[in-house]
This record gives structure tokens, sequence and C-alpha cells, in this order.
């Protein structure tokens, strides 16, 4: 049997993250490669675990270093968000949605980057490249992260696909998408309430390199602004020591509003001129950012923007 390729998701892995891992590997395997199988780089979330249950798909096997093994990477391509010792992995291909990153494969790969709103868009369009139908439990987890990375077709990401490719899921998948989509997001918000300070803050994790800077930025979603008010003081000094932890410039922490699509964001860390900059003056730590949902398409190229010595033009948010 031919060694293992893994498909494999971002570090502190999403739903569309873990789900596409799974689809895509999947859609490989009846394309004729049964080495092709799913991994996940840690913990999956209650969400997740919600959308899994509910298909009655298997959590991947755990896959904690890159080292030695061949893998196909979804949903990232930057080191600072990939498996340890990604450096020593052959990445044979990479299916995303984010900026172009950081990771420089040393041979030519296959590498799909796209301006969609979740990495599922892209793998579900596959199948029907490929003229394969999937499965119920396929086409029911691509759904989704479809709807859990652009929060319901309201993120700034969601493109005429991400709508396009759902209304061709949606009969396979057998679902109503606004219960669905509201179970999905009770599974999340309850476990908002029970979680640590230290896990709330870990579950959507993220570093980038913008500038010379390394900036990690959480984001929560939250159905009431206030939710996480009362713990405002110990989420700040968890951000501050995981800011010394893991030797980073800044960390910000965006708390997005999903009933009014805006966000809070709150940071801690050098070179405040900078995030000032590009979001107006921090009182208590914080700034309010209407309209404001995205972190890739609005907190990253925002900050990337204002950073002395930059030459891209920003998006227009
Ligand atoms: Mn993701
Ligand atoms: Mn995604």
């Amino acid at each position: 049997m031919d060694k293992p390729v893994y498909v494999i998701g971002h570090r502190n892995p999403d739903t569309d993250s873990v789900c596409s891992a799974i689809a895509y590997a999947h859609l490989k395997q009846r394309l004729g490669h049964p080495n092709v199988r799913p991994a996940r780089p840690g913990e999956i979330t209650a969400e997740t675990e919600f959308v899994l249950d509910y298909f009655g798909v298997p959590v991947p096997d755990l896959l904690t270093d890159a080292a030695g093994q061949n893998v196909i990477l979804v949903d990232h391509n930057e080191i600072g968000q990939a498996l340890p010792h990604i450096e020593q992995a052959r990445i044979l291909e990479i299916w995303e949605h984010h900026r172009i990153g950081d990771l420089r494969p040393p041979e030519p790969i296959v590498v799909h980057c796209e301006p969609v709103g979740a990495t599922a868009t892209l793998i579900a369009e596959q199948y029907f490249a490929h003229g394969i139908t999937p499965t119920r439990s396929m086409a029911g987890i691509m759904l989704a992260s479809i709807l859990s990375d652009t929060v319901g077709f309201r993120s700034p990401t969601t493109s005429e696909k991400d709508h396009a490719i759902s209304s061709r899921l949606l009969p396979l998948a057998d679902i109503d998408p606004d219960t669905f989509g509201q179970q999905m997001r009770k599974a999340r918000t309850t476990a908002l309430e029970h979680d640590s300070v230290a896990s709330l803050l870990a579950n959507d994790f993220k570093e980038f390199r913008i500038g010379d800077l390394r900036v990690g930025i959480s984001q929560v979603e939250v159905v009431r602004a206030e939710a996480l008010a009362p713990r405002k003081h110990d989420l700040l000094n968890e951000m501050r020591r995981l800011r010394r932890a893991q030797h980073l410039d800044q960390v910000i922490l965006m708390i997005t509003d999903v009933t009014e699509g805006a966000s809070d964001l709150w940071f801690v860390g050098d070179h405040v001129e900078i995030f000032e900059k590009a979001f107006g003056h921090l009182e208590d730590q914080a700034v309010h950012v209407a309209g404001c949902m995205s972190r890739k398409k609005q907190v990253v190229p925002r900050l990337e923007s204002v950073m002395p010595g930059t030459t891209t033009l920003p998006a227009q948010a």
C-alpha cells in the first residue's frame, strides 16, 4: 500500500478546515486514491462536533507533526497556522481561500486559491467538476462549512459561487438551512458560555505576519454584543499571557456580533499606534468597528495597509 497522504487544515481547526479535509479525502478516494485520508491538527470545536454527529461522520485522526508526511493542505497556507515541521513535509496540493501566505513548497504543486467564502465551496465544486455526486453526509458537512464560514451568507467574504454551490448541495444534504444554522450556532454559543478563557481564546486563534510584526488574532462569534463583558478582565490577562508565551507583538480578540454584523476588537501589545490608525481610538483596550465581520477580508488587510513600509493597496472593505 502506498504511503498515506493526509488532507489537513489549520491549527485550532474550525468546521470548514475539518470538513473540507474529510470531503476532499473522500473525493480523492472515489477518484481512485485509497491512500488519501483526512486528519486534524487538534481538538475539534463544539460546532464541528455537532456537524459531524448530525451527519454521522467520524472525527478524523489526530496528526500533530508534519515531519516526513505527505500532506494536502486545506483552508490555510501560512507556516504559523500549519502543523509543526510543515517545512519537513511533502506538500502535494493546497486548497485555499485566504491570502497567499509564506509556505513555499520546493516542487511545483497544485495550488487552488480563490476568494470565496469557504474552502468547502472549492471542494464541492471539484466533486461536480468530476461528475461525482457527493453522498448526503459529504454534501451536508460541506454545506455546514459554507454556512459556518460565511455566517449564513452574511459575511462580506460570501461570493456568488458560495450561493450557487450551496443551492446544489442543499437537496443532497436534505436539511432546512435556517434550522440547521440555528442549531450550529447554539452548539457554538453554548460551548462559549462554559469555555475557560484559555480555550475561548484558543478556539479560533490564528497567527499572522503583518509587516515586521507577529500578530495573533482570535475570533469569537456571539449573538449578544455584551456576552463576554463580565469576563473581560480575565480575557485580557489571558491575551497578555498568550502574547508572552508565543512571543507575539500583538494579540487581538475579535468579538463578532452576528446579530448586528459588527465587531468589538480588544487589543494588547506593542505598537498600539498602528492598531489605532487602522481601527480607531482604544477605550479600555477595546474599539467597536461597525460592519466588521471578517478577519481575513477586513481586519488583516486593514492592519497591513497602515503598516509602515507597506506597498500594497488596501482592498475596499
Ligand atoms: Mn478556517
Ligand atoms: Mn475557511
